[in-house]
């Protein structure tokens, strides 16, 4: 029986059974890896890309401790490999169900897998704009991510909207390969590291403040921007080939909600110090459970929910300890 081509009958041959399987295989889903085999579980990860999440689209990491400066994608291939040293990493599976019953049975494109715990290492997805123009340009001028799709703009005039750490990197990094970039932002200053804002400073690269989106312009590809300054009112338009959109991320917690997980107001699954869920046997780390939206954080959470899933597989006697 199959949802949709998707093989989701219980009856159905087991592609594997584990202690755990962890879902995404970004930071914190190959720290869940190295750390759950490390401990003795079997586990799998299974990522429905290429490892690496969305650290792959950072053109530069510079705080990860021990990488001074380092592009994401080049991070990411050296965490892969490591983790692969420990654990199967299954590229190209999307989970698509899982479903709690005697075990977890974890359905993906491939068909159906097992498990006795889940850790889930999902991520989060780009925020959009929402407004007029931005759907139907995307890939047209419209991107969300610099390092893909900066090389095309190279002499071109672009604009980077945002004010986190996300809008300043992809901006330096834009401005490094030589597009003529400004920056949008519906504030007068940025949240971004100051590190980051001396630096879009020092190379004095445009900002308009208080300014927000509001038409992408175009016939094939993007022409222009409809902006509006918020302080005034004033609607202008300005002439560019690109928008970098870089406004903040959303949870992807469509499998927390179908596990029954408790999730805050923006979508990030609760979790306690050692990254359990309210689920006994689920946990989760990395992006989808909030917090501090950092490599080194996505890290920790996935090898504390790993010794946590190991220790309540293992010696359950621990958790009731007082
Ligand atoms: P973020 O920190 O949430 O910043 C999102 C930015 O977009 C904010 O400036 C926000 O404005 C603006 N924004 C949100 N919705 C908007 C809308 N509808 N229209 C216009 N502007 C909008 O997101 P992020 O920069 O992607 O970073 C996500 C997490 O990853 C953060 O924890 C960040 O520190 C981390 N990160 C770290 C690094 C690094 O350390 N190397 C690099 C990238 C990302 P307001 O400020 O007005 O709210």
């Amino acid at each position: 029986m199959s949802i949709e081509g998707i093989a989701s009958d219980s009856s159905e041959a087991v592609l594997g059974d584990y202690d755990v399987i962890i879902i995404g295989g970004g930071p914190a889903g190959m720290a869940a890896g190295i750390y759950a085999r490390r401990a003795g579980l079997d586990a799998v990860v299974l990522e429905k890309g290429v490892p690496g999440g969305q650290v792959l689209t950072s053109p530069n990491i510079e705080n990860y401790p021990g990488f001074p400066d380092i592009a994401g994608m080049k991070l990411m291939e050296q965490m892969a490999e490591h983790a692969r040293r420990y654990i199967d990493i299954k590229e190209g599976e999307e989970v698509v169900r899982v479903r709690s019953s005697e075990k977890f049975e974890v359905f993906t494109n491939a068909g159906k897998y097992t498990a006795k715990a889940i850790i889930l290492t999902t991520g989060s997805t780009h925020r959009k704009l929402d407004v007029p123009g931005e759907e139907l340009f995307i890939g047209k001028g419209v991107s969300y991510c610099a390092t893909c799709d900066g090389f095309f703009f190279k002499g071109k005039e672009v604009i980077v909207v945002g004010g986190g750490n996300t809008a300043l990197t992809d901006a330096l990094y834009l401005h490094s390969i030589g597009a003529k970039v400004s920056m949008v932002h519906r504030r007068e200053s940025f949240r971004a590291d100051k590190h980051l804002q001396e630096t879009v400073r020092g190379h004095r690269i445009p900002v308009a403040w208080n300014t927000v989106v509001e038409e992408v312009k175009g016939e094939e590809n993007v022409n222009s921007v409809a902006l509006r300054n918020l302080k005034t009112g004033i609607t202008s338009v300005r002439v560019i080939s690109g928008v970098f959109i870089a406004v903040g991320e959303i949870p992807s917690s469509q499998i927390a909600a179908e596990l029954g997980l408790e999730m805050d107001a923006g979508g990030f699954v609760s979790v306690d110090k050692a990254f359990r869920t309210n689920v006994p046997f689920v946990y989760a780390a990395g992006d989808v459970s909030g917090g501090i939206r950092q490599i080194v954080a996505a890290v920790h959470g996935g090898a504390a929910a790993a010794l946590a899933c190991f220790e309540d597989l293992m010696k359950p006697y621990y958790s009731r300890l007082p």
